[in-house]
């Protein structure tokens, strides 16, 4: 069945492509495989054994059965924007790439539910039901190009997942790969509660070691009827800093609530999407309500009043559609934005309690004085979801290890506080370390001993998300300030 032209003394790799169909199913020239050697974050880097490109469920469990059987590591990649190393093939793995599994298998309005395969786009589920009237609302900043599979594994979050949750509550239902090649369902379509253990929950966020999901049930929602965005500016962050909290306890929820600080500012403004930002502003709010018609005046004005109590410089509404579509470009695309201002970066992902943002901000301002290294941010402030973005040059000796410690030490600022050390990103192989800056040895254990049930051997994506047993996060950063 297959069509591979394949020319190597690699006994996997030959057995491996008569299980995939199709052309170009199979990667294993070091020339090819030199793009798979990391995804979002691109400190490290390992080149992969071979990528596989399976184009159904049943590829995939058969791929997977012939690694379990001869003991080849494995692992599952999407659109590999991930930022915390979660697809990087620490173990010269076989890279399972789901990017052709991509189609939209159905989509139920009546029942408010699609079913996608895992490499298909984010974005492309709201833009292909928006003409009636529907959209999909996890939605990362990367959601033109990552994959619901992804989503799934990292749960991801996005601006508007502050009213809406995060990828975790549109979950309906999964088909996952086992470690072993198995195929199980969980979760029904549209049912809203299933009966034994959640393992939709389990498997959400899980950042691909308990199995590989190759089809997803999605909630779908209704278009809100009216939407309203204010961009608002501050002259300093502790006045936008409790413009945030102020507006969240005026009883408002709003659909997004984001911040961004001066050096944000002045990478947005530098780069693709500028809108305008004054440059000598220290904050800027980005602020949406939506739902019915009747009533989102009343809250527009309200956070108009909040924003005047906390000395606002300026606060505008969006006059249209096209206003707000500017807005929002100069917004996602902050992060490839800080390319601008920086020849490298480096995102941080840690969650407050909203009322330590003052705090924490003065601290990671103090990280970045004593760092020699500027930390932009820019951020979920509505949830307390907080990206420091490390800028640093590693064409320069010694500056990428400083921006790991630096990003380390906003993590540990994060976890002191209360808050944690990863909102939306996951821990992949960047925060493994900084796991016991929130967990304990048993609670770790805990954690161990379930993903030991679904992959004893740990095949698939092993060294990810947990601690090396025996190391600590200061271990790490002094190896790495050494190194
Ligand atoms: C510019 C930029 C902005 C971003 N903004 C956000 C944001 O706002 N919110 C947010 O949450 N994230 C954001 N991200 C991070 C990233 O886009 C998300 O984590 C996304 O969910 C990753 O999807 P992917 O398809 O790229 O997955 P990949 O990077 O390919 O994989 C990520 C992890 O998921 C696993 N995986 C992938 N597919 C499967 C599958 N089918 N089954 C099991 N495991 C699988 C992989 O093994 C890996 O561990 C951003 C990234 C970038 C580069």
């Amino acid at each position: 069945m297959g069509k591979n032209k394949v020319k190597t003394s690699d006994i996997h790799i030959l057995n491996l492509a008569k299980l995939i169909f199709g052309p170009q199913a199979i990667l294993y020239k070091k020339e090819d495989l030199l793009a798979y050697d990391c995804d979002g974050f691109t400190i490290e880097r390992h080149l992969p054994r071979a990528v596989v490109f399976p184009t159904n469920t049943e590829e995939v469990s058969k791929i997977v059965k012939y690694c379990a059987e001869n003991h080849l590591p494995f692992l599952a990649r999407g659109a590999g924007t991930g930022l915390s190393g979660g697809a990087i093939p620490l173990n010269n793995e076989i890279i399972i790439s789901l990017v052709r599994m991509k189609r939209l298998l159905e989509v139920d309005l009546e029942n408010r539910f699609a079913v996608v395969e895992p490499g298909f786009v984010n974005l492309k589920l709201t833009n292909s039901i928006s003409d009636k009237g529907y959209y999909y609302a996890p939605d990362p900043s990367s959601q033109y190009a990552c994959t619901i599979g992804g989503n799934v594994a990292e749960n991801a979050g996005g601006a508007h997942c502050l009213k809406y949750g995060v990828t975790t509550n549109h979950i309906l239902g999964l088909e996952v790969v086992l470690p072993n090649g198995d195929i199980i369902e969980i979760g029904r379509n549209g049912i809203p509660d299933s009966p034994g253990y959640d393992l939709l929950g389990l498997l959400t966020g899980s950042e691909g070691t308990l199995g590989i999901v190759t089809k997803i049930t999605v909630r779908i929602l209704k278009n809100p009827e009216a939407k309203q965005t204010v961009l608002a500016y501050f002259d300093n962050i502790e006045d936008g800093s409790q413009a945030v909290s102020d507006i969240i306890s005026s009883g408002i929820v709003p659909a997004a609530l984001e911040m961004m600080d001066k050096t944000a500012i002045e990478g947005v403004e530098a780069a693709a999407f500028p809108v305008g930002h004054p440059k000598d502003i220290e904050a800027v709010l980005l602020i949406e309500v939506d739902g019915i018609a009747a009533g989102i005046d009343d809250q527009i004005e309200l956070i108009l009043a909040v924003c005047r109590r906390r000395n606002v410089r300026e606060v505008k509404v969006a006059r249209d559609e096209a206003e707000r579509g500017r807005w929002w470009a100069n917004r996602k695309t902050g992060f490839g934005a800080m390319g601008a201002i920086s020849p490298d970066y480096l995102v941080q992902d840690g969650v407050i309690p909203r009322s330590k943002l003052p705090e924490v901000l003065a601290r990671i301002h103090k990280i970045s004085e004593e760092s020699g290294l500027r930390i932009a941010n820019i951020f979920h402030a509505g949830d307390g979801n907080l990206h420091p973005l490390v800028l640093f040059d590693s064409r320069i000796p010694g500056e990428t290890e400083k921006a790991i410690q630096a990003g380390s030490a906003c993590l540990k600022v994060c976890a002191d506080v209360g808050g944690s050390i990863t909102g939306e990103h996951g821990v992949g192989i960047e925060k493994k370390e900084e796991m016991r800056f929130v967990f304990n040895e048993e609670e770790i254990k805990a954690q161990t001993d379930i993903r030991n049930v679904f992959n004893p051997d740990c095949l698939l994506n092993a060294g990810k998300l947990f601690p090396t047993p025996g190391r600590c996060a200061e271990v790490k950063r002094e190896l790495a300030s050494k190194s």
